[in-house]
């Protein structure tokens, strides 16, 4: 019914105490238009999709409407941004409406971003422009089709007003779900202030909410930290593996729950070179493509020191858990890598020297400027034998260096025998064809924005939620970009 409650929130984070977050509601918009609703999310979260997309649905997707049982608010949370400790920073733009458990009993944040200015929103206006919203619903969608943990775009909805950038560009709202949006930010707010009483409160909220395994623990924050860091291993382990770079990998920006989160200036690399940087704001590449193990551990240390006062009375004992915990990351973060490699490469045994060959294709990849995604998905077909080799090779300037690679990779495969048909539909399954590549991405927003035609925006998202399918009518959507069309920075 119209006055009925249609979604059945239990809002945990709102009931913390008051210094977690500030109660504010959306700033209600001119004219709102539903973009895109994500029925599949929708019917996972047990929200009908119908009153989602009826009027009322929308004005509430758009921040004009606070339904029923929604206890907005704006989270606080501090942050190191490139390295710089900021204090305070908090929900600038976003606004929490509340949670709801979905049909699997997962608990899940449903929060609005560009819904309108908040007490943290500093010198910001607290909206956010269509290209953004778009990018984000895109590039969090296809994450989520690839299987790796992310943030999740329920909808996109347009304001029907302008914000003002560097030119005026329409408004837009994007309605994102999460495990949760806590962060290590959220943490280092309380440290900052020296509130042992509000970080304790957190880190009880967080073992209850996503590390349940960790109360039952000697040491249950010890065991959270160490939860923690394997889960943001195991996130970077398969961003690396699909040539993924966050672009802001600011303190602020890494989800506790260690789900993707906050996607602003990312990208997908098209030719491989652990130097890529795309962010227009990352200017002495922090956050490259290689940089982001090295960064997820920087990051946990931050975490770790807030967590010291909990983790022992005795502040001795507390930094040489920390610091044991800590040193662990390699141990989290390697295997799962070489793990990730050997599947790519079409290995089910290890033998001593595979990261060596990996490494050997990834160095004649730089030097070739060859297409990572194409490299893997084309070597699915190469790997029955030199018969395939012809798609893969041409993508090296070199030709000649991916055949000598090509060889021992085959002597390697040999060794190994096997099922060539299981090879390669396994090889298939971890080697995309399609992912979001940024002149894609922006080709979608031109339209959408200059435009009005969203048909380009709803194809690219169709073609990414099969990421490994062959999609004959789409093959262009797995194409590189022409030299004319490479993009080069990305903005948030
Ligand atoms: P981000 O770079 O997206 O992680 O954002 C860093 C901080 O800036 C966060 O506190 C955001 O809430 C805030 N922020 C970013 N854009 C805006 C905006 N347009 N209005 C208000 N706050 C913003
Ligand atoms: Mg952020
Ligand atoms: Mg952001």
């Amino acid at each position: 019914t119209a006055s009925g409650m249609q979604i059945a929130f239990d809002n945990s984070y709102a009931r913390l105490p008051g210094a977690f977050h500030a109660r504010v509601a959306p700033t209600p918009v001119a004219t709102p238009r539903l973009v895109k609703l994500n029925l599949g999310l929708a019917r996972e979260l047990g929200l009908d999709p119908d009153w989602l997309a009826s009027p009322e649905g929308v004005e509430m997707l758009a921040g004009k409407r606070v339904p029923e049982g929604a206890e907005p608010i704006a989270a606080a949370y501090a942050g190191h941004q490139f390295g710089v400790f900021v204090p305070q920073l908090g929900d600038g733009r976003a606004i929490l409406l509340g949670e709801v458990v979905d049909r699997a009993g997962r608990r899940r944040d449903i929060q609005l971003k560009g819904s309108g200015p908040t007490p943290f929103s500093r010198r910001g206006d607290g909206r956010a422009a269509l290209g953004p919203v778009l990018r984000e619903y895109i590039v969090s969608e296809a994450m989520a089709a690839l299987g790796i943990p992310t943030t999740r775009a329920l909808a996109a909805a347009t304001t029907g007003e302008w914000v003002r950038r560097e030119t005026a560009l329409p408004g837009a709202v994007l309605t994102r779900v999460a495990a949760s949006h806590i962060r290590v930010g959220t943490f280092q707010f309380f440290a900052a202030r020296g509130d042992t009483d509000s970080l304790r409160r957190l880190a009880d909220h967080v073992i209850e909410r996503h590390y349940p395994e960790a109360a039952a623990a000697e040491r249950p924050v010890l065991a959270l930290f160490e939860a923690v860091m394997a889960r943001q291993a195991a996130l970077v382990v398969r961003w690396m593996l699909v040539g993924f770079i966050h672009g802001v990998m600011n303190t602020d920006n890494m989800s506790i729950a260690g789900e993707t989160i906050d996607y602003g200036p990312c990208a997908f690399m098209d030719a491989y070179d652990p130097a890529t940087v795309f962010s227009s704001i990352d200017e002495r590449g922090r956050y490259a493509y290689a940089n982001q193990p090295g960064i997820a551990q920087w990051n946990l240390a931050r975490l770790a020191e807030c967590l010291l006062p909990l983790i022992d009375e005795n502040q001795d004992t507390a930094v040489a858990l920390a610091e044991a915990a800590l040193g662990r990351f390699g141990e989290a973060f390697n295997p799962a890598y070489l793990a990730g490699l050997r599947a790519k490469l079409g290995l089910t045994t290890e033998v001593e020297g595979d990261l060596a060959l990996a490494r050997d294709l990834f160095e004649r990849m730089t030097a070739g400027k060859a297409d990572f995604t194409l490299t893997f998905r084309r070597l699915c077909d190469a790997a029955a034998g030199p018969d395939g080799d012809g798609p893969v090779r041409v993508l090296f300037a070199d030709p000649a260096a991916y055949d000598a690679w090509a060889q021992r990779w085959r002597a390697r495969l040999a060794a190994e025998g096997g099922d060539a048909a299981a090879r390669r539909s396994a090889m298939r399954a971890v080697n995309p064809a399609f992912i979001p590549r940024n002149h894609r991405v922006e080709a979608v927003i031109e339209a959408a924005v200059e435009r009005a035609d969203f048909g380009p925006f709803e194809e690219l998202v169709q073609v990414l939620s099969a990421p490994c399918e062959d999609q004959p009518a789409f093959a262009a959507y797995a194409e590189p970009p022409a030299p004319d069309e490479r993009v080069y920075r990305t903005f948030c």
